[in-house]
């Protein structure tokens, strides 16, 4: 079959690799570059990224990683040990011990929510937020990890989706850092296409899709082409407007807002490899040093930090300072450099659909959704990328095949 995806995005490229063995794959991207979100930009010796973190939510043995390894990618992820540790006043403490931080009453109740969740015996139609509330410490560790995770405050996120996301990390473990980074993630997918016969045509925007019962058709400036099915890599209300298919059928999706500021510095401010939680702060929700992996990411002799915060207000400038008071206070005099601050929102937020607002990836028999506008339950950020890619390959692999 021929298959037309727009945008070579992760969701893309990963749909594009997995599809290219037995399909002929054209992939048409608007920019000069591939990966979107999700690759590096080398800066003053360092690999920043135009999005991502340089992590892999469930590591080396979560759902992008099992579909890197069914497309033939050669990427080497390695998990974060710690997955992460929480920062409270001046020290550092593991999940566990954050049990003793808090009196007898309120730590029976924090044991007792923990085994709940685990156990998935939990009332699915209230927020996380809600479901932590009555003990202060638990709703700022919650709230640290859903903004880092999915840039949400715990009060947005469903409890549904928590309680999907605490099955992942119980059966997949924390993060992990690609060596080389989101590009080399991208690299790799590009490279499986390539050698499958695919075809990647960059600097090319589609301005339209049209899809009939039993063909699909892109167009770009260059032309019109036809083709079996169509994946968009847009999100689900650009694929709308552009295309003349109904994709949003139920609820809108939510953008998830967020800022990200990449850190030099020659002395090691985070001397592990996983995430540090900020539940104190009041806008940063945590920070990693991907450069502890792989030394390249980082000028020689220097780390490279990267810091997730949340955006709650629209002014930009002012949530900006929010965070930086934040480094601040977190690194008191500390030597570092800030290297690069991006916001992203509207319509480069940190995520097309904050998590529990996704559509459904399969739009009709001839139209398909990837990214992180249609990922799956539970999915963090990629690993939910990875299970919407996986729901539509198997679907065209079953039904049209
Ligand atoms: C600050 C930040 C930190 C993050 N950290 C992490 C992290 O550590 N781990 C993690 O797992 N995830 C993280 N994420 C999320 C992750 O980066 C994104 O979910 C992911 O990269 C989105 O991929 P995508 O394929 O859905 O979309 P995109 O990367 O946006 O790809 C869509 C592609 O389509 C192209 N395109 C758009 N319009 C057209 C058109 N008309 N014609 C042709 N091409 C077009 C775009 O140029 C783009 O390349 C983070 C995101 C941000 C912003």
């Amino acid at each position: 079959m021929r298959v037309g995806i727009v945008g070579g995005g992760l969701g893309g490229l990963l749909a594009g690799a997995l599809l290219s063995r037995d399909n002929d794959v054209v992939i048409y991207e608007k920019l000069p570059y591939l990966g979107g979100r999700f690759t590096n930009i080398p800066y003053k010796g360092y690999q920043l990224s135009t999005g991502a973190l340089h992590m892999i939510p469930h590591g080396a043995d979560g759902y992008l990683a099992q579909l890197l390894s069914r497309a033939g990618c050669k990427v080497t992820i390695v998990n974060s040990n710690p997955d992460g540790l929480f920062r409270i006043g001046k020290r550092d403490y593991r999940y566990r011990e954050l049990f003793n931080l808090v009196g007898l009453k309120d730590k029976i109740k924090c044991l007792k929510k923990a085994a709940n969740l685990k156990l998935g015996r939990v009332d699915k139609s209230i927020s996380f937020g809600e479901f932590l509330e009555d003990v202060p410490l638990a709703l700022k560790v919650g709230n640290s990890f859903t903004g880092w995770a999915l840039s949400m405050e715990a009060y947005s996120v469903p409890m549904d989706e928590i309680v999907e996301i605490a099955r992942n990390y119980h059966r997949f473990g924390g993060p992990g850092v690609p060596i080389g980074g989101c590009k080399k993630v991208i690299d790799e997918l590009s490279r499986v296409i390539v050698e499958n016969g695919g075809r990647i045509l960059t600097g090319c925007k589609v301005e339209r899709i049209e899809v009939e019962e039993d063909r699909g058709y892109i167009y770009t400036e260059e032309g019109c082409s036809e083709f079996h099915l169509i994946i968009s890599n847009l999100s689900p209300l650009l694929t709308e407007r552009i295309s003349n298919v109904k994709v949003i059928k139920d609820r809108e999706p939510v953008p998830s807002r967020g800022i990200k500021i990449s850190i030099g510095s020659r002395e090691k401010l985070i001397k592990h490899n996983g995430v540090l939680f900020t539940p104190e702060c009041e806008r940063l929700c945590g920070l990693n040093c991907p450069s502890n992996v792989d030394r390249s990411l980082a000028k020689e002799g220097y780390n490279l930090i990267m810091a997730h915060a949340l955006q709650l207000r629209d002014n930009v400038k002012r949530e900006i300072d929010i965070v930086l008071e934040d480094i601040e206070r977190l690194f008191g005099d500390a030597n570092y450099e800030i290297l690069h601050i991006q916001t992203f929102r509207d319509e480069i937020p940190v995520n097309h659909a904050s998590s529990g607002t996704d559509v459904d990836p399969i739009v009709d028999r001839r139209l398909f959704l990837v990214g992180d506008g249609a990922k799956g339950k539970g999915g963090i950020e990629v690993e939910g990328i990875a299970l919407g890619v996986s729901k539509v390959v198997r679907w065209i692999e079953n039904t049209l095949s």
